[in-house]
């Protein structure tokens, strides 16, 4: 089965979703016809289009004849009868199943019985969906990301009834409209929004415990290269969206309490701070407001001290060199930890233990994973926590000695597994269970993480450069002081951990 570009594509639902992909279909060269239910909508959104397009010819990014040909290729239509000759239609209708179900009940007499029925929908089972059509196969997921034209991703989402055949067709359909699709199981959330729980809930998770200010929190996670923090991206989408979706997760597990929503983020819903537009969320906007900088770094060389023993291998271990400049040390490789010990104290890689867990003078940082790591950049910021029970001696010198390291060391409270630790290993987490339970591949978590939010590497190669059993070690901490489902260790992970 092939949708070639001879092939006609009815786009119905004619907003942010609809109008985007029909852009697009457009753009690969196929006729669209475009369907809304409210009168004049689909007209609106083709002037609009037309208007989007010479914006881009006046910008020099698109040809004027390119123009003209993607949007004489796009025609409103009144009655979805008017497109019975389209050997795709794809809906971008309102978030409800009963609609969905009626249209797509609707389409299935109207179209040929070839006809690929695809749904845009982000949060409703692909399977549901198709209960009680004909021909429950021909109906898959064509999950595209906000801004249509921009964002490369698309999930092809499989029900339990979908014909592999079909869902290929769509692959292939996607990939010649120059996307990356990715195969997903209809199961909650799909790839990408499930997958990216994690990124918000614990964050949300240290604002509730009051470990860290959200300036700080954000700071350390771009330090980890992300684009945007999850404070400020949570500002950017919207609480009200953001909470809509992990509750959404949430709901359709069953209540499984790994996805339980945020009882900070809900108040911040009821009353009103809903971000960016609403003027205030984690930050304040309009006049002087925004995300505020963190105070510039300051270098520093390390303190003096008489015994320093560099502890464990590998990247971290060789960047703390940096802060051993001109000092005498010796080497442990064989202690199972990796950091630095002065004069008795500990300055440590996280494991995922509280500080004070471990002893009195004890410090953890956490995870330096930027990609620049292996280039020494300067004043990536870092945090760090105290044993509840350090000398103020050792608060002073285990900031320095980051510091002297080079990293923008943030003092945070001692929770375990500090911020990028705990937040990637959950990631990895999440994604290893995923792939477990068929939802996507190995190569589609990576794809879909990296194009569908932007982040800087793919959850599996996270998982390369760190390791299994750090990572399950981590959970396992976390799950010790937490004692709930929350950090429960995918049974893929653990058995990755063993290997
Ligand atoms: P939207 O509100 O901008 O547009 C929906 C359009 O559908 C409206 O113009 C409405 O008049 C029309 N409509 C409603 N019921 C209809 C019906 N029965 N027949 C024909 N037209 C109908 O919504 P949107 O943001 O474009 O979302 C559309 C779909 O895409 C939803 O299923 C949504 O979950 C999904 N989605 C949205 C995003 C996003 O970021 N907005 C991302 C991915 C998927």
């Amino acid at each position: 089965m092939k949708i070639g570009k001879d092939s006609a594509v009815l786009v119905v639902g004619a907003g942010i979703m609809g109008a985007g992909i029909a852009q697009v279909a457009a753009q690969a060269g196929h006729a669209v016809w475009l369907h809304d239910a409210r009168d004049g909508a689909a007209a609106q959104a083709c002037d609009k289009l037309g208007a989007t397009l010479q914006g881009l010819v006046a910008k020099g990014k698109l040809a004027a004849d390119a123009a003209a040909a993607t949007i004489a290729r796009v025609r409103p239509v009144a009655a979805l009868t008017e497109a019975a000759g389209a050997a795709i239609a794809v809906e971008a209708i309102v978030e409800d199943l009963q609609a969905k179900r009626a249209l797509f009940a609707e389409l299935e007499t109207l179209l040929g019985a070839d006809a690929v029925l695809a749904t845009n929908t982000s949060s409703i089972s692909v399977t549901a969906i198709a209960n009680g059509m004909q021909r429950p196969g021909r109906l898959v997921g064509m999950h595209f990301f906000n801004p249509v034209p921009l964002m490369k991703l698309v999930e092809v989402v499989s029900g339990l009834r979908t014909d592999g055949e079909v869902a290929q067709a769509v692959f292939d359909l996607a990939a010649a409209w120059g996307k990356t699709p990715v195969h997903a199981k209809s199961t909650p959330g799909f790839v990408v929004n499930r997958i990216a729980r994690p990124f918000y809930a614990e964050s949300l998770q240290l604002l509730l415990e009051r470990a860290v200010e959200p300036s700080v929190l954000d700071a350390c996670l771009r330090g980890a290269g992300f684009r945007m923090g999850p404070c400020e991206l949570i500002d950017l989408i919207g609480h009200d969206t953001n909470f809509a979706v992990s509750r959404s997760v949430y709901e359709a597990n069953f209540q499984d309490k790994r996805y339980m929503p945020s009882l900070l983020q809900a108040e911040m819903v009821a009353g009103g701070l809903l971000g960016r537009k609403s003027g205030q969320g984690f930050y304040r906007y309009g006049d002087g407001g925004g995300v505020p900088a963190l105070p510039a770094f300051e270098p520093a060389s390390a303190p003096y001290a008489q015994r320093v023993v560099l502890h464990g291998a590998g990247p971290v271990a060789d960047r703390l060199t940096l802060a051993l400049a001109g000092q005498a040390f010796e080497r442990d490789t064989a202690s199972g930890w990796t950091g630095l010990e002065v004069d008795g104290a500990q300055l440590r890689l996280t494991d995922g233990r509280c500080a004070s867990a471990i002893g009195a003078e004890v410090a953890v940082f956490d995870l330096p994973i930027h990609p620049s790591l292996g280039g020494r950049e300067r004043g990536t910021p870092l945090a760090f926590a105290l044993s509840d029970r350090a000398s103020g001696a050792w608060v002073q010198a285990a900031a320095q000695w980051l510091r002297a390291a080079g990293f923008h060391a943030q003092r945070i409270a001692d929770a375990p597994g500090l911020i990028v630790a705990r937040t990637l290993a959950m990631l990895v987490n999440e994604a290893c269970d995923a792939v477990h339970q068929g939802v996507c591949s190995e190569a589609g978590a990576d794809a879909a993480m990296k194009l569908g939010v932007n982040y800087p590497a793919g959850p599996f190669e996270w998982l390369a450069r760190w390791d299994a059993a750090r990572i399950a070690q981590l959970l396992d901490a976390l799950a010790a002081t937490y004692r709930g489902e929350r950090y429960r260790v995918s049974p893929a992970l653990r058995r990755r951990s063993w290997a």
